[in-house]
């Protein structure tokens, strides 16, 4: 069990050379494929994440993850991590289960209602699995911090949430046990906070552009979270359960030309709340037809991937949460709350990237940076040992590879890469020679290279991620 999980990590973290180098060859995985479309799943992605063995369910609304699943989920976690990093977010880890206590001192015990998994310890204490950690940031908060001079703070943490869901449904994409980031900001006045909140605004862009997302910030109701500033991140999906309406000129704002200079943040969010877009929730339709004209309106369906709030002193007036200002006045602190569903984003990036019955994982998430797909109908022995020559090279170059070593026809292996959806085939059949090797990208252009330039091309794309 310990070596199988310093495997991952060195892939992962450090991708240095593995030691037990087949490894990666597709028949010892765990990847359990499914033959046909399961009929319980509704939508793409889900069938995607039943057929290619990502996830199983355990339960209404609850997944295990597998290897393959998991893989692509821990990705997409440490780009999200990356990006909360680089703005100076520290992460932290809150446990899942939480206290009723201060559930109740912030009057949301109640309020929350059936959604939330409410338990009893064997002291009849009454506990809960957290739907989201408002109140426990802010206990965790307010036991330390005094003063103006330790603001702002922000704080995150990824962790499993649980939401007892009225239906349940696409697969992970709304379930009851989630895997969500979550950070709060902690600032002395209404302005400073506001600038947390724009950062946040400006790394969740970063966030989802790294996934190979476009993601829309839309004006959103803070609904039970309270607050009068709020942003949903919304991806284009005809499967999404928004309803979207938007000028259709906002898709084309160009993040890269900003920075994170306050000033340079501001002029971006001016430039995404210029444009109309908004979900139902908000929606006018005297609004959208006077602001927006007609050829540019859009109207269409989308997955919310994130959810940021500016709400004050909501929690931190009931808590008693407060710090000294620098004129030695107490007030309440002013907080903010920004989350990404890491784990409904492994089916969003499917919703998004899935055409033609041909899935493409953006390089920075992909489980493996290339697949070697050798023909080994007749036990073709010299492909066999070609392959392996190849895995062995690419291995040592730090290149994740998977390797199908399995003697399926070859017709019946581009389909199952088709679902795998592994974005580069090194193909070994009747087009490659010793030193010319056909190199495929996936629902894309082939070419004919050499095992140095192989590598060189895929090392590059890492590093474009
Ligand atoms: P929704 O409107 O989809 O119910 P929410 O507004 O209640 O979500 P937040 O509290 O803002 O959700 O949670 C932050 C993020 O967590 C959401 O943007 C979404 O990506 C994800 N998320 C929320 N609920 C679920 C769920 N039931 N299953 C999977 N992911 C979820
Ligand atoms: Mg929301």
């Amino acid at each position: 069990k310990n070596s199988k999980r310093k495997d991952w990590k060195e892939t992962l973290y450090e991708r240095k050379f593995s030691k037990d180098i087949k490894n990666m060859y597709l028949s010892k995985l765990f990847i359990p494929l499914l033959k046909e479309n399961p009929s319980e799943a509704k939508i793409k992605s889900h069938q995607l994440m039943l057929r290619t063995g990502m996830i199983k369910q355990s339960s209404t609304g609850i997944y295990s993850w597998l290897p393959l699943g998991f893989k692509i989920m821990k990705k997409i976690e440490q780009i999200v991590r990356e990006e909360q990093n680089k703005i100076g977010a520290q992460e932290l880890l809150m446990p899942t289960i939480q206290s009723a206590d201060i559930w109740k001192e912030s009057g949301r015990y109640d309020d929350y209602g059936e959604e939330m998994l409410r338990i009893k310890d064997r002291q009849g204490k009454e506990m809960l699995y957290g739907p989201t950690n408002e109140e426990l940031i802010t206990e965790i908060f307010r036991a330390s911090v005094k003063s103006y001079k330790s603001l702002p703070q922000l704080l995150y943490h990824i962790q499993w949430k649980f939401r007892d869901e009225l239906r349940p449904r696409f697969g992970v994409m709304r379930c009851k046990e989630f895997f969500m980031k979550d950070a709060y900001s902690f600032d002395v006045s209404d302005q400073e906070a506001r600038r947390s909140y724009n950062k946040m605004f400006f790394a969740y862009l970063n966030t989802f552009k790294r996934l190979g997302l476009t993601a829309i910030p839309m004006a959103a109701d803070t609904g039970p979270i309270g607050g009068d500033l709020s942003h949903e991140f919304i991806i284009l999906a005809d499967t999404g359960e928004s309803k979207i309406y938007s000028d259709k000129r906002i898709f084309e704002i160009d993040i890269n030309k900003h920075n994170s200079e306050d000033n340079s943040i501001k002029d971006l969010r001016k430039k995404y709340d210029d444009f109309y877009a908004v979900t139902d929730d908000k929606f006018k339709k005297e609004d959208f037809e006077k602001k927006v004209k007609k050829e540019n309106q859009l109207v269409t369906k989308g997955i919310e991937v994130g959810h940021i709030f500016y709400f004050g002193d909501k929690y931190s007036k009931p808590l008693n949460c407060t710090v000294d200002t620098k004129e030695g006045k107490k007030v309440d602190v002013k907080m903010g709350s920004y989350g990404i569903g890491v784990s409904r984003l492994v089916a969003a990036i499917i919703e998004a990237k899935f055409d033609d019955n041909i899935m493409r994982w953006p390089e920075s998430v992909s489980p493996f940076d290339v697949a070697i797909i050798p023909s080994l109908q007749k036990k073709d022995k010299s492909n066999y040992l070609k392959a392996e020559k190849i895995y062995n090279f690419l291995i040592k170059n730090k290149i994740d590879v998977l390797f199908d070593d399995t003697d399926e026809h070859l017709s019946a292996k581009f389909k199952k890469f088709d679902l795998i959806g592994i974005p580069y085939q090194i193909i070994l059949g009747s087009k490659s020679t010793d030193d010319k090797i056909e190199f495929k990208e996936i629902n894309g252009k082939t070419d004919s290279l050499s095992l140095e330039e192989i590598k060189n091309k895929l090392l590059n794309k890492r590093n474009l991620n």
